[in-house]
């Protein structure tokens, strides 16, 4: 029920790991982390960001890209299984959302059709194979499948994704579900969260992005658009909250 996410050139896992504790006052049953470094690692747990946490310590996390998400359970039974992030069929994609995709056991009959496999019960990762099967299929940037998925998705959800291929560039989008951007002080890194609470120590410039905009992020540029892949000004705020 929370998502965080980091791009620049900071440590992304202790930021990520601090805005999900931020976030526990959500609600949630599992917490889970993807960290973008010389591959794509996915650590997922059923419990609490404390458990995943003790699981990881040891474990090399250096990353200056990374998401992070804590989970409500909507669809399958919380276990480490069905926690996000959820990774795309060829491994390359990791992907953590927030919400409900309403007609996923349609998406899900067609790609079952197409040979795709799942490892969990969730509406998740019947989106991720859906857009990645998108990608495939019209040999399209990451940004125009995610584009052209959400156009045929029913549902409330905000979504962020990394992809092995494009190790500079978050993808994230929002339709009912709250997603805020903060815009790092030296504009070269951003910090994405379900609100402003894992932001405000680092930056107090922000965007809060609307239903149907898809923004693409890397660390020193913001870019947003609308589903039809027009350019949209970003509104920046400063935010005069104090944690
Ligand atoms: N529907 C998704 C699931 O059940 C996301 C739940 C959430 O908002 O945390 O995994």
């Amino acid at each position: 029920c929370g998502i965080v996410a980091y791009i620049g050139n900071k440590q992304a896992y202790p930021i990520i790991l601090k805005g999900l504790k931020r976030l526990e006052y959500r609600g949630y049953d599992s917490a889970g982390v993807a960290l973008l470094n010389s591959g794509l690692n996915v650590y997922k747990k059923k419990g609490k960001v404390a458990d995943l946490e003790e699981t990881l310590v040891g474990k090399d996390l250096h990353a200056n890209i990374g998401i992070g998400h804590t989970r409500w359970a909507t669809h399958g039974e919380p276990c480490d299984r069905n926690a996000h992030p959820h990774v795309s069929e060829n491994g390359k994609l990791a992907m953590i959302h927030n919400g409900i995709i309403e007609n996923y056991n349609q998406l899900k009959g067609e790609l079952q059709k197409k040979g795709y496999t799942f490892t969990s019960d969730t509406d998740t990762e019947v989106l991720l194979k859906f857009i990645e099967d998108i990608q495939q299929n019209n040999n399209c940037s990451l940004e125009e499948a995610v584009r052209i998925a959400l156009k045929r998705v029913v549902g409330a959800y905000v979504i962020i994704l990394i992809d092995q291929d494009n190790p500079d560039t978050l993808i994230a989008a929002r339709k009912g579900s709250p997603l805020v951007i903060g815009i790092g002080k030296n504009r070269d890194e951003h910090f994405l969260a379900s609100d402003a609470s894992p932001i405000i120590e680092y930056t107090k410039t922000v965007v809060y992005v609307n239903d149907y905009e898809l923004a693409i992020i890397k660390p020193d540029e913001l870019i947003l658009k609308n589903l039809g892949n027009e350019k949209i000004t970003p509104f920046v705020q400063q935010l005069d909250l104090e944690l």
